[in-house]
């Protein structure tokens, strides 16, 4: 039976790949900070106090939950905290993946049987990128704290590959769902368009409404991750869903999701949520994912919309 260590198991794409690995008869171990009490995780799963930015502790934890497969999900996951924590940024999302792939290298060596690490990586790591649509051999060139951590742990799984461990690192754009906190610019709009529907005012304040991201599903994005490191060749792999929608086209579809035609009224833009530097356009080719991993690909944007704004508008009394 395959034994699992996740990071970052709280959150959005480790509560969807707990669930997924616990249905499937896995074990499954859960990494979680101090003080953190993930609501809504399958009861199996075994949850671990710690911290990616301890290495010897992340290494204690390597050796004693011996996992075949080590999912790094953890970090900081958005660009916006990483501007404002970039010290802490580096050590966790850059440092805390080298550690956890020097622990799975150790245990590998130790035990005499492969262990196989998942990176998730970031379309962050190309900053503002050389070429549409970016694949896996689009120059790295990072534009924020956050996705130049990513892209020093995404170089680092190459070179623990290189030394023979198979460490493949998922390249993920933008994946959403219901489970997005709101520091997010989807939840936060379908969260407003769902407030705003029902109370028929108010204002949703919002920064770039031109920046174009390629959105894609997080549980179809969770099953990514989970061929990738079950494939018999750890690689590269970006996972996106090939085209891109501006922000403003997201707010467009979630206001007509919730029944709100004239969204231009309830949208402000503030300077507060612009960045100080934004990728204008990100948009990924998932051909090696869905020839090498036979990867289905990821729902429809205005699918993923209408889901999330539902989900929104349930949420609400009526
Ligand atoms: P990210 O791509 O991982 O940073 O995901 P986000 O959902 O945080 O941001 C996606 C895009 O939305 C970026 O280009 C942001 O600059 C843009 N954006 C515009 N307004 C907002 C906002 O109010 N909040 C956030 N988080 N992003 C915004």
């Amino acid at each position: 039976m395959t034994v699992a260590l996740v990071t970052g198991v709280a959150g959005q794409d480790g509560s969807y790949l707990a669930e997924r690995l616990v249905a499937e008869g896995a074990t499954v171990h859960g990494l979680v900070r101090e003080g953190e009490h993930p609501a809504g995780l399958p009861g199996e799963v075994r949850l671990h106090t710690g911290d990616l930015g301890d290495a010897e502790g992340l290494a204690a934890l390597v050796r004693r939950t011996a996992p075949d497969e080590v999912y790094n999900l953890g970090g900081i996951s958005s660009v916006a905290y990483s501007w404002q924590h970039p010290v802490e940024t580096a050590a966790v999302t850059g440092l805390g993946a080298v550690a956890l792939y020097e622990a799975a290298w150790r245990l590998q060596e130790e035990a005499g049987r492969p262990v196989r690490v998942l990176q998730a990586s970031s379309a962050e790591i190309f900053g503002t990128p050389d070429r549409t649509p970016q694949d896996e051999r689009t120059a790295l060139g990072p534009t924020s704290p956050y996705g130049a951590a990513k892209a020093y742990a995404h170089q680092l799984a190459a070179v623990y590959r290189a030394r023979g461990l198979g460490v493949s690192s998922c390249v993920l754009y933008n994946h959403e769902s219901p489970r997005r906190p709101e520091t997010f610019v989807t939840r936060k709009i379908t969260a407003a368009a769902a407030r705003i529907a029902r109370q028929g005012s108010g204002t949703l304040a919002l920064g770039n409404l031109d920046a174009r991201r390629d959105w894609g599903w997080a549980p179809d994005y969770v099953d990514a991750m989970v061929r990738a490191v079950r494939h018999p060749v750890a690689d590269d792999f970006v996972v996106a869903s090939g085209t891109s929608r501006s922000v403003a086209d997201f707010v467009a579809a979630a206001f007509a999701a919730a029944g709100v035609d004239d969204w231009g009224r309830h949208v402000t833009v503030d300077p507060r949520f612009v960045r100080p530097a934004d990728p204008a356009e990100q948009v990924g080719d998932p051909r090696r994912a869905r020839a090498e991993l036979g990867w289905p690909g990821t729902l429809a944007f205005e699918e993923i919309v209408g889901r999330m704004v539902r989900h929104d508008l349930a949420l609400l009394p009526s």
